[in-house]
């Protein structure tokens, strides 16, 4: 990738649609026989490029997307193959069910008044709409408790205009090995199932596919293992790295009178050393609170960050970098790269790389890239 293209900003990021795919086939050969591999696009494609991402998907076989509110999916729908499939997580908030209906979304129900509107929705229309219905088993943020289910049920099951084309829940510990909610879950979503037959059903994330073929049922919604993050914690990680992220420096300085680095002159820098300055700060959801924390690469060269993040720009201690090939504006530092994949920026930074993709900013150039993966 010829950054010099972007000479204008601050930073680059580029993905890299053929690992994207590539993440997805893995993780669709890992899934029991018959399951659907699906693909979680929700917060613009975990920061991506919702649309650009949906599409290197779909490219890859993938025909079920989940987005999480209505926006994305009617930014993301009209783009797609007449196959395909959007999911819309949240649901319909009362009043915008002829939305979904007009562009094709299938809502998720999450509670008995969601069903009842689209219900009701149903009625008016004098047809059946498809829904998904989501089962609380464990984490108490959406989906039915366990006695609205059963009143559900009690009640003759869905309205025959309601009919369910998936049930699903949502793991709380997938990504903790080990941990005795992730049974019980399993266990309470099989009991859901089996009150709601023929309903086709859906239960893993990213971590969860890698619990085993029990967790897979007929569709799995991964999400953030498309695009590389390891959804494996504490082992080696299987997916391929989809993005890189390099930031330009602005300006060398050689020190040479011992000095503090940045505001609150938090940072002191001896003689002898050397500052580069590159152009890309909080604002372009480099967290403040890894101040000090992150290590940046030039080449193979490990350069810390020091002093403080600030809004547009960050100070790396470059002094370590051989003679030979001195720094120089214009110069990019990898942020995320080869040496330094995002969950290693994430840890230093004491957050997940989930957080780290989706507050990517708007003002880097961005380029995709399509790497054929072996
Ligand atoms: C975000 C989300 C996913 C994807 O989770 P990952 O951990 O990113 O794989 C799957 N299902 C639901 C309900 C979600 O909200």
């Amino acid at each position: 990738m010829d950054a010099l293209a972007d000479p204008r900003a601050g930073g680059i990021l580029t993905v890299d649609l053929g690992a994207l795919a590539a993440n997805w086939r893995t993780l669709r050969a890992r899934l029991a026989p018959g399951a659907e591999c699906g693909g979680v696009i929700k917060a613009n494609g975990y920061g991506l490029g919702a649309v650009t991402v949906a599409h290197a998907l779909c490219g890859a076989g993938c025909r079920t997307f989940f987005v999480a509110q209505l926006e994305e999916g009617l930014r993301v729908a009209p783009t797609l193959p007449a196959d395909a499939r959007v999911f819309v997580l949240s649901g319909p908030t009362p009043g915008t069910e002829p939305e979904f209906v007009a562009a094709g979304l299938i809502p998720v129900l999450n509670s008995p008044e969601q069903m009842e509107g689209w219900a009701a929705h149903a009625r008016v229309r004098e047809r059946a709409l498809p829904a998904a219905l989501h089962v609380d088993t464990g984490m108490t943020r959406l989906g039915l408790s366990a006695k609205e289910l059963a009143a559900l049920v009690a009640a003759g099951g869905p309205p025959p205009a309601v009919p369910l084309v998936l049930v699903m829940s949502h793991l709380a510990c997938a990504d903790e090995p080990g941990h005795p909610l992730t049974p019980r879950q399993l266990e309470t979503f099989r009991a859901a199932r089996a009150a709601l037959p023929g309903v086709p059903g859906s239960l893993a994330n990213s971590s969860g596919i890698f619990i085993g073929v029990d967790a897979h049922h007929d569709l799995v919604r991964p999400g953030v293992a498309l695009y590389g993050v390891n959804p494996t914690s504490g082992r080696p990680n299987p997916m391929a790295d989809v993005i890189r992220l390099q930031a330009r420096v602005l300006q060398v300085r050689h020190v040479d009178a011992p000095a503090t680095v940045g505001y609150g002159a938090g940072h002191r820098a001896a003689t002898g050393t050397r500052i580069a300055t590159v152009g890309v700060g909080y604002a372009d959801g480099l967290p403040r609170a890894s101040s000090g924390l992150i290590v940046g690469y030039i080449g193979e060269t490990p350069v810390p960050l020091v002093g403080r993040v600030s809004m547009d720009l960050v100070t790396f201690d470059v002094s370590a970098v051989p003679d030979d090939r001195p720094v120089r504006a214009g110069d990019l530092i990898d942020l995320i790269g080869p040496f330094n994949p995002v969950d290693d920026l994430a840890a230093r930074a004491g957050t997940i790389g989930y957080e780290i993709l989706t507050t990517l900013g708007p003002r880097f150039a961005r380029h995709h890239v399509h790497r054929p993966v072996p």
